[in-house]
């Protein structure tokens, strides 16, 4: 079994509040938002982060960014928003499962 929050989320045994969902990519609120919309996006494949992105991941992290910009419109950020991707212990990753921050008040 395995030991990663995200991977458990992905797997449904810790609950979360999910916004989107598709065969690649799962998208629920941020369980301490830090605006009023606060929102992640997660590759359903086990990725780290950043450090272990190939060249093979270029097509995931393309569908990441635009349905983050397409969930971030749906949730009322059209005047914009932040995005954020924290990488390792010198990026302050909390949860090591390559994961896109989307928040930003309406
Ligand atoms: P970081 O790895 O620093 O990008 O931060 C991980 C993020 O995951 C933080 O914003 C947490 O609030 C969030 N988080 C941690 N546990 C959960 C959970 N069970 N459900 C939703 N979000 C979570
Ligand atoms: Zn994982």
């Amino acid at each position: 079994m395995t030991e990663c929050l995200f991977c458990k989320i992905i797997e449904k045994t810790i609950p979360s509040t999910i916004i989107y969902e598709d065969s690649e990519i799962l998208v629920f609120n941020d369980i301490k938002p830090c605006a009023e919309v606060h929102f992640l996006l997660i590759p359903k494949r086990h990725i780290t982060n950043m450090l272990q992105l190939t060249e093979s991941d270029a097509e995931l992290m393309g569908l990441l960014m635009l349905k983050a910009n397409q969930l971030a419109i749906a949730q009322g950020l059209g005047n914009g928003y932040k995005t954020l991707i924290n990488t390792g212990v010198n990026g302050g990753q909390e949860v090591y499962h390559l994961h896109v921050h989307v928040f930003g008040n309406k």
